[in-house]
């Protein structure tokens, strides 16, 4: 058994039964020797699956965030909506210090106004593409020459003044091979149960390695400005025409040089274009990309509300999900998804009316995507919170149901989710995993040293399909697996909040 290092609660009572003390202590006893009981409310519990499972708003809110508002990078007017509606939805649901707080200046917000691309020689076709964030417009609609910078954005400067004019392609093309690996879009049994083995992550500092990765960008950025293109085109590397993509952080700084027009076409496409030009057959494009910068406000915001505790109200069990998203689709999976699971945990629980000890406070971040930004610079300006943020909850996987959760390296968390996590097995939810999962919100928390913890959900068609891709819409959020989330988050949040102590810390 030691093997093995998740045992479902029924068993282990069993195991605990028959195995000497000994063999159990080691498994995922805390230290103290004794599992705590968690006092599980199964008549809330069953009260919170009725309302998410039974009248569920969920579709509505999928709908609104995606179809409506839609994409929502940091600093757009979309994510500048998104803020907005989010703080009326939970005003309107009755929670209390509902803020749009500022959790500093992330810089230069930016969106695209118009695409057109047409791929005119060897023959007439379009060019479906989208613009990477943060980059700049064409002068108007202009037809260029393209041509191929071979050994990468380095080497641009050895083609002197031959570049001119022309839109560069500098990246070699990306094989788009059929998937004849299966792809589990559930993940069976035993491999929610199977023991991870992680890596040790070498530790760098955010700020320094986004530092990092910016200087990297200028740096890129002005050595294409000198070479006077007209553009950049970018295969997605993604087969069968999603196009998918990120942005140019460093020209988030107002004080940056605006980066020359840069899109992302369909791989299959960019491949014919490269194919093309180094075989000698002239490509011609045509395109008219038209970009906005937005620099009236460089300070980024959170969307924040509470249901306030009884007798702890300064204490705190803390919801989030980051609401930002890319700009290729509408950000549904990623994460549109985590965000409105948040927001439909808070309104089961005020819905029916349910109070708990400890305030209860849903976070819904911007920033994520380019840092998480947004839960770090919340951290970094409430430095009072940190003793006083029980536990917090992140969703950030995409659409999938709930099947677990990670301990963050946290011995001591995996009784305590395993009792409180018991009452849903019926909807999957099975395993309490040992091991780290990062680059989400969570990360902010453990960071600071406060319990911070992320799901693990069904991956559905996340990496394969949506993630960042121009797939990321509604039609591909199943509602059902974020009902599921819903009522999982709103119970296991408010028996966290009713927890007689605080969540133990690592
Ligand atoms: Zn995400």
């Amino acid at each position: 058994m030691r093997t093995s290092r998740v045992v479902p609660l029924r068993r282990r009572m069993r195991v605990l039964l028959a195995v000497p003390m000994a063999a159990t202590l080691t498994l995922s006893v805390p230290v103290s020797g004794q599992i705590a009981q968690e006092r599980v409310d199964l008549s809330a519990v069953s009260r919170i699956r009725d309302e998410g499972l039974n009248h569920s708003q969920i579709p509505e809110l999928a709908h609104h965030l995606t179809d409506v508002i839609g994409p929502r990078l940091t600093g757009s007017s979309g994510m500048k909506a998104a803020n907005d509606w989010t703080a009326a939805m939970l005003r309107s649901w009755g929670l209390s210090g509902v803020a749009i707080e500022p959790w500093g200046r992330f810089g230069r917000g930016w969106e695209n106004i118009s695409y057109q691309g047409r791929i005119l020689t060897p023959y007439s076709q379009v060019m479906p593409g989208q613009p990477s964030a943060w980059t700049g417009s064409t002068k108007g609609s202009v037809t260029a020459p393209v041509m191929v910078v071979e050994g990468g954005v380095d080497s641009i400067a050895k083609y002197g003044t031959k570049l001119r004019g022309a839109f560069v392609l500098i990246t070699p093309p990306r094989a788009t091979p059929p998937e004849f690996k299966e792809y589990e879009r559930r993940t069976p049994l035993d491999s929610l149960f199977a023991p991870v083995h992680q890596r040790a992550g070498g530790q760098i500092g955010w700020d320094t390695l986004l530092v990092k990765i910016q200087k990297q960008q200028s740096h890129r950025d002005s050595l294409v400005i000198a070479a006077g293109v007209a553009g950049v085109i970018s295969g997605s590397g993604s087969p069968y025409g999603t196009i998918r993509g990120g942005g140019d952080w460093a020209a988030t700084n107002p004080d940056a040089q605006i980066p020359v027009p840069t899109v992302i076409i369909a791989q299959e496409q960019y491949n014919e274009m490269y194919r093309n030009v180094t075989s000698g057959v002239p490509v011609k494009v045509q395109l008219d990309v038209q970009n906005r910068f937005l620099s009236s406000d460089l300070n980024a915001y959170n969307t924040l509300g509470d249901i306030r505790g009884t007798d702890k109200p300064d204490e705190y069990v803390m919801i989030g999900a980051h609401l930002d998203s890319w700009h290729f689709g509408n950000g549904a999976t990623d994460n549109a998804a985590g965000s409105i699971v948040m927001m439909e945990a808070m309104r089961i629980l005020k819905t029916l009316n349910l109070q708990p000890r400890r305030t209860i406070r849903i976070a819904l971040w911007s920033g994520e995507e380019e840092g998480i930004y947004g839960s770090r610079g919340w951290i970094r300006k409430h430095p009072e919170m940190v003793s006083k943020v029980s536990a917090y909850l992140n969703l950030d996987n995409g659409t999938g149901k709930i099947r677990g959760i990670w301990d963050q390296s946290n011995e001591k968390a995996v009784p305590i989710f395993e009792q409180l996590l018991w009452p849903f097995k019926d909807l999957g939810v099975v395993a309490v995993r040992r091991g780290n999962t990062g680059s989400t919100d969570h990360v902010s928390f453990d960071d600071a040293g406060i319990p911070g913890f992320n799901f693990i959900q069904d991956p559905i068609e996340y990496d394969l399909r949506t993630h960042h891709s121009s797939n990321d819409v509604y039609d591909h959020l199943m509602l059902d697996d974020l009902k599921q989330a819903a009522v999982v988050v709103a119970a296991t949040a408010y028996e966290l909040a009713n927890r007689d102590e605080m969540f133990p810390r690592k």
